[in-house]
């Protein structure tokens, strides 16, 4: 049932949808239908004793498998992908009985020596090695070429790559690691050390035991030359801790200064306390994938580490956009949220994977309202919005947040839906529920659900329990529905009634996964002296509703807080436009300020409102807002009014300032940015001068990348703008001078920007080819993943050999489904 918040003064009116093909389509994307794996048998705890083989990349040792079986059975069966098994034991009171085993693909069949049943407790050794090509990683650090970092990586089944384990998400276990590495490596794990044992040959072994149940995929090794860092107790007993590459530690305290305070935060808005023995955070040089939240034990690519110097980005910098909601912090916090939503209560099936991440998203936008006000939730929110509505309108692709349809895991991780467009549909359950009933729901949803697996309907029930609320209108939208409503907004003041018309029109395709939406909407109505906020239920495709207004309105604002995950259109006079950039809520008036500059941009209203707002004393993203859009309008006015953003003290203003300097025209722009390049106190502006002068004008730009390429700032910023910036000019003669920043001492993202500007300078060079084919088979996992996308994109008929290797080789299907797809693009060139 739809209730109403408001009392609608007048009747609606409702219309025939006549306009809804004016949008083009979109789509689900296909896929092979997973759901929730079945299991056969219950596994109680895992231990594994394996010694690191650096020099060989390898492991050697034994796994415990301690177990009930769920049915009768008189074999088994685990996941193990390339594992040489050597042998496997019962574990009895009367000694151990050898038993019989055969790898079947990607399993091991196991004989048992009778029949069991449920009741029944087993304990099986298996003794094996393992060479992984994923799952675990030894990689070489690009700075200190002698040393070597092995970490583990276990999402979408990666760890059956190096364990012998029943690898979905639907099983939790207790879990205990014992590790030999050889002096000088320290090896971090889950849970407690219990011990560190020397042991002959310059080995030590460390002995790790995480007691509380989780899935496979949160099993963590580390292994290196670290630091340990201490940081305060959260509750004065909980115990944190950082690890970071050796001579780093200064800066581990920086990054990871607020995590005390951040593990309280998240235990008092849930009430429910940081479960875990300990956490620690580590930073390894070139980490696979930007971090991961292993139990009580979080990996972060070593770009984390920074002083208050550094800019906010946390993986590679972006000199794109202003703001990214992945700052460090962000990072850290998103990590340490999955603690409780994702470790503890854990998504069923990877279907229902915005129950880790979706969550873990919204909790670090919390963090951040928290920590900074709540203007930077909104702009994690408004930004979390413009990516994913980007993403839908280049990728013309929806998807429901629960989903089961994919082919390769990377899909279901999708960005802009399941962290982006999750992140923003829980803001607007928050703004359905209210505050109250929306964290006591969560709060109950975790305590039903801790240490175990949960789906969209465990948290339907959950919100039922506390609030007596059915949301399966909002669930059917919003988790088992895709896309997102576009909503054409206009009004019409009616003088002799005093009443405003106010008409909304739903206009987004009707296409499979995707009708009309039902939601609350918030309408801000200001007059002279009065404000006023109505809210009203919008579930047809038009609407209209009157509402009681005895003047002309000066504004009135849709969803200004901005709580939809919507399009709005709403074509208003300058006028309003201009009142509504310096009076309403922070959605509102970036919407205005975009509005004012698609549709007035040569009108001095325009300029003066934006000017305006970088004079007042506005939150800083609207000033960026402000500076960008500068670059929409182009004109020696909008010049004048760019001095004022270049002369901010926030850097992400003067930032913005540089990506809208891209714009103008060159004999305006490029000193300015040339100024900002040489004099700008921050990396990250100069950074982005630098790339911003590339695009600006071309053909004057490679001396000044040549001169500041290896000037030195955090992660090298500049270098990555410089290669970004060689790609921009696109002059086949740069090749040479961007190919050695392609090698293996450089980080993984300066070979990344390096690969593609070499690309984009000289898309044919045989050497480019020949280095493609080169990574696709041995380099760091992104710099890897790369290469096998690029040799698709540029149909590298030389790659074909180690495409299809990989295809059918990779532990990972990432990669296999990569290659295959890239396979295929160089055979349809033939
Ligand atoms: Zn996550």
């Amino acid at each position: 049932m739809k209730s109403c918040l408001a009392i609608l003064s007048a009747a609606m009116l409702l219309w025939p949808p006549a306009h809804l093909n004016t949008i083009l389509a979109q789509r689900l994307p296909a896929g092979e239908f997973h759901s929730t794996r079945e299991r056969a048998i219950d596994l109680l705890h895992y231990s594994a004793d394996l010694k690191l083989n650096i020099a060989e990349k390898s492991v050697s040792g034994a796994a415990e498998v301690v177990f009930h079986p769920l049915r009768r059975a008189d074999a088994i069966s685990l996941d193990a992908i390339r594992l040489n098994i050597e042998a496997v034991q019962l574990k009895r009171e009367e000694g151990a009985a050898e038993l019989s085993f055969a790898p079947r693909g990607n399993s091991l069949l196991i004989s048992l020596d009778r029949v069991y049943s449920p009741p029944d407790t087993l304990a099986l050794l298996i003794r094996y090695s393992a060479r992984p090509n994923a799952g675990m990683y030894f990689q070489t650090d690009p700075d200190h070429p002698e040393r070597t970092w092995v970490y583990t990586y276990g999402e979408g089944g990666l760890h059956a790559n190096w364990l012998p384990i029943y690898n979905d998400v639907n099983d939790k276990f207790s879990s205990e690691m014992r590790i030999a590495a050889p002096l000088p490596y320290t090896v971090i794990s889950n849970g407690t050390l219990l011990g560190v044992e020397t042991g002959g040959e310059g080995q030590r072994t460390f002995h790790w035991k995480q007691s509380l149940p989780h899935s496979n995929y949160l099993i963590a090794l580390y292994a290196g030359e670290f630091e340990k860092g201490e940081l305060p107790p959260a509750f004065g007993d909980i115990p944190l801790a950082c690890w970071v590459p050796k001579g780093r530690l200064a800066e581990g305290a920086y990054a990871f200064r607020n995590t005390t305070r951040m593990v309280e935060f998240f235990s008092q808005r849930f009430d429910y306390r940081y479960p875990w023995e300990k956490y620690d955070q580590v930073a390894v040089p070139d980490y696979s994938i930007g971090a991961m939240e292993h139990t009580s034990v979080t990996g972060h690519r070593a770009s984390v580490l920074r002083d208050a110097s550094a800019p906010e980005d946390f993986g590679g910098p972006d000199f794109d956009y202003y703001y990214n909601v992945w700052t460090a912090e962000g990072t850290i916090s998103h990590e340490l949220a999955h603690h409780w939503f994702g470790d503890n209560a854990t998504c069923k099936n990877l279907g229902s994977i915005w129950m880790n991440e979706s969550f873990a998203t919204y909790l670090q936008f919390l963090w951040d309202e928290e920590s900074l006000g709540r203007e930077t939730l909104l702009l994690d929110c408004q930004t979390a919005l413009d990516r994913y509505l980007e993403y839908v309108e280049k990728e013309r692709l929806i998807r429901p947040l629960e989903y089961h349809y994919f082919d390769k895991t990377s899909d279901i991780y999708n960005e802009e839906h399941t962290y982006l467009k999750g992140a923003i549909v829980l803001h607007c359950l928050r703004r359905v529920l209210g505050d109250e009933p929306f964290f006591k729901a969560c709060s109950y949803f975790l305590r039903r659900g801790e240490f175990s697996n949960v789906d969209s309907r465990d948290f339907a029930a959950a919100i039922e329990a506390v609030t007596g609320r059915n949301l399966d209108w909002f669930f059917e939208d919003w988790i088992y529905g895709a896309g997102h409503p576009v909503f054409e907004i206009s009004y019409s003041y009616l003088q002799d009634r005093q009443l405003l018309a106010l008409k909304v029109k739903q206009v987004q395709p009707m296409v499979e996964g995707q009708g009309l939406f039902t939601l609350p909407v918030d309408v801000t109505l200001v007059t002279a002296g009065k404000t006023e906020r109505r809210t009203f239920w919008v579930d047809e495709a038009a609407a209209e509703f009157f509402i009681e207004c005895e003047q002309k309105p000066l504004m009135v604002s849709f969803d200004g807080a901005g709580n939809l995950v919507a399009e709005i259109r709403f074509e208003k006079s300058l006028e309003e436009l201009a009142y509504q950039i310096a009076h309403d809520e922070f959605a509102g008036r970036i919407r205005a300020m975009r509005e004012a500059a698609r549709r007035f941009p040569g009108h001095p209203r325009t300029l003066a409102a934006l000017s305006g707002v970088l004079s007042a004393s506005a939150f800083w993203a609207l000033k960026a807002e402000a500076a960008l859009l500068l670059g929409q309008i182009r004109t020696s006015e909008a010049g004048k009014v760019m001095a004022k953003a270049l002369q901010q003290p926030d850097y992400r203003v003067r930032k913005a300032a540089a990506l809208g300097l891209a714009q103008f025209p060159p004999q305006f722009a490029a000193p300015l940015l040339k100024n900002l390049l040489e004099r700008d106190s921050h990396s990250d502006v100069a950074a982005a001068a630098l790339k911003a002068l590339a695009k600006n004008r071309p053909a004057g730009a490679a001396p000044l990348i040549r001169k500041h390429i290896n000037r030195s700032a955090w992660y090298r910023e500049i270098t990555i703008a410089g290669l970004e910036a060689f790609g921009e000019i696109g002059d086949a003669a740069l090749a040479a001078e961007i190919r050695p920043y392609a090698g293996e001492n450089y980080h993984q993202d300066i070979r990344i920007a390096a690969l593609n500007a070499w690309k984009s300078c000289a898309p044919a060079d045989p050497a480019l080819h020949a280095t493609l084919v080169d990574f696709a088979a041995n380099a760091p996992y992104e710099v890897k993943l790369e290469a096998i996308q690029l040799l698709g994109q540029l149909r590298v008929r030389g790659g074909e050999a180690i495409l299809k290797q990989i295809g059918e080789e990779s532990g990972d299907v990432n990669f296999r489904v990569e290659a295959k797809k890239a396979l295929q693009a160089i055979e349809r060139a033939r």
